[in-house]
Formats: C-alpha cells, structure tokens, sequence
C-alpha cells in the first residue's frame, strides 16, 4: 500500500514543472515527474533524487490519448494533479494574419491536453482523501488585464483554460476534488527565452499552494501570489 501522497505535474522536466515537482517533493509528496522525452525526464527524476525526493518518471504526452491512458495505468494513487505542460505557439500570432494550425496545435496542448489529463486522472483522484487540481494559466488569459504581447493562440487558448476549469469546478462542487488555476508570473524559462523576470520556484510557489489547500479552500478561481487574478 502506498501511504504517501502523490503528485503528478505534466511537463515537469523542466521550468516550472520541475520547480512544482521540487516543491511539492520537498514538503513530502511522492512526485509522479510527467514528461513525454524519456532523456529529459529522467535527468529531472534523477536530479530531484539526488536532492531527497521521491520521484519517478511517467511517460506522458499531453496531446496523445494512448499516451495519456498508459500514465494513468501506471500509478496506483493520486492526490494532486498540475496540468502544467503547455506551448505557446510559433509565429507572431497576430489574429489578422493568424496560421489557424498554430491555434490548434496551442489548443491541443493547453487545453485539450489539460482535459485529457484530467479525466484520465479524474478516478484516482476521486478515491483520495483532499484531492487538488492545479491548472497553470497565465495573466495573458485575463480579458481584462490585456496584459502581454499580442498572441491570439496563446492568450485565448489560457482564458479557455480559465473558463474550463470553472465547468470543472462546478461538476466537481459535491466531491473533496478542489480545482483552480494558477498564473505564474513572468518567469524565466525556455518558454521566453528566459526574458522573464522571476525564477521557477517563485512561478511555482502559487501551484503548490493551491495544491495543498485545506478542504474549505477556494474552487473554481483563478490565483497569483497577490490573490485573486481578474478574470
Ligand atoms: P517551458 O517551455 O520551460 O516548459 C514547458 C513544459 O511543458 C516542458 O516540460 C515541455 O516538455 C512540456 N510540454 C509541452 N508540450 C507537451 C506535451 N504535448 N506533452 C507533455 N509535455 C509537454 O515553460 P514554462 O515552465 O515557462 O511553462 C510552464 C507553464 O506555465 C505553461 O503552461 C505556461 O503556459 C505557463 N506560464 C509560463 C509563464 C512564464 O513566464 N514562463 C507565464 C505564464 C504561464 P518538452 O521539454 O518535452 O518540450
């Protein structure tokens, strides 16, 4: 019987995935590392041991239904969930001139992705005791902040993450699974070429603790550091 809880995080072989996997392993999670490169993810599994965590590697594409159904076949017990893979999407993603293969290719990641992920994880996490979901969106997502750059794949394809996790969280009202989703900040990654301006533990210290909230806790929201992200 494992007795220790566990944690997925998608995309955890590096950024702020593994910044997740590092903070939730440090307070004593069992650490489900999700990555579908089997040499990046078991750099990650290995550099996360070597600092005393327990860790293991699932092989896992977000965007691949067989992949997805394998990762949930392999673990035994879930308590926390962080669909934090996502891409942002080539090009200049100006709406005029928009290449729509791009924005189904941003949306199969980041949103369909998420929705794969979720209901594959969804009965492992319903036999927990405080289950969490934590959804990595982003301010960009915000209709009212229009913060960033113009990306009209990226930018929509958070707000619809938003909008999705609300639909989650009101299905999910009578059971103990807490959904929300969690923007990080501006961080340095390869996601930007590592222009951003915080590190990865401080983008992932607003997933951590909504992964760990008490049972009363927030569903449904959207959080950064400072609290409440407007919609
Ligand atoms: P990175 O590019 O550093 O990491 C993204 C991770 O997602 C990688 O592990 C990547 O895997 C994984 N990934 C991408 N596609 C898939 C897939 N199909 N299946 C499985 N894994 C996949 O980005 P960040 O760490 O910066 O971003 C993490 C999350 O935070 C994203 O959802 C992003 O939108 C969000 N975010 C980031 C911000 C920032 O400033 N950095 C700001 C706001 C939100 P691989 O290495 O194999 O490509």
């Amino acid at each position: 019987v494992n007795d220790t809880k566990t944690a997925l995080v998608t995309g955890a072989n590096k950024g702020i995935g593994l910044a997740i996997a590092r903070g939730l392993g440090s307070i004593g999670f069992t650490v489900a590392v999700g990555a579908r490169d089997e040499v990046n993810r078991e750099k990650a599994v290995e550099e996360l041991r070597a600092e005393g965590i327990d860790a293991f590697g699932v092989a896992l594409d977000v965007t691949s239904e067989d992949s997805v159904a394998a990762a949930a076949k392999v673990l035994d017990r879930l308590d926390v969930l962080v669909n934090n893979a996502g891409i942002s999407g080539s090009g200049a993603q100006d709406p005029t001139t928009l290449d729509l293969d791009v924005v189904r290719t941003v949306l199969d990641t980041n949103v369909f992705g998420v929705v794969r992920v979720t209901n594959a994880m969804l009965p492992l996490l319903r036999k927990a005791e405080s289950p969490r979901i934590v959804n990595m969106s982003s301010n960009m997502g915000s209709l009212e902040l229009r913060s960033g750059p113009v990306l009209a794949a990226y930018a929509p394809s958070k707000s619809m993450l938003n909008s999705i996790t609300v639909q989650y969280a009101r299905v999910l009202a009578d059971t103990n699974v807490l959904i929300n989703a969690a923007c990080p900040g501006y961080v340095a990654t390869d996601f930007n070429g590592y222009a951003g301006t915080r590190t990865p533990e401080q983008g992932a210290a607003i997933a951590v603790k909504l992964a760990t909230l008490p049972d009363d806790g927030p569903r449904g929201g959207f959080f950064d550091d400072a609290g409440v992200v407007p919609w």
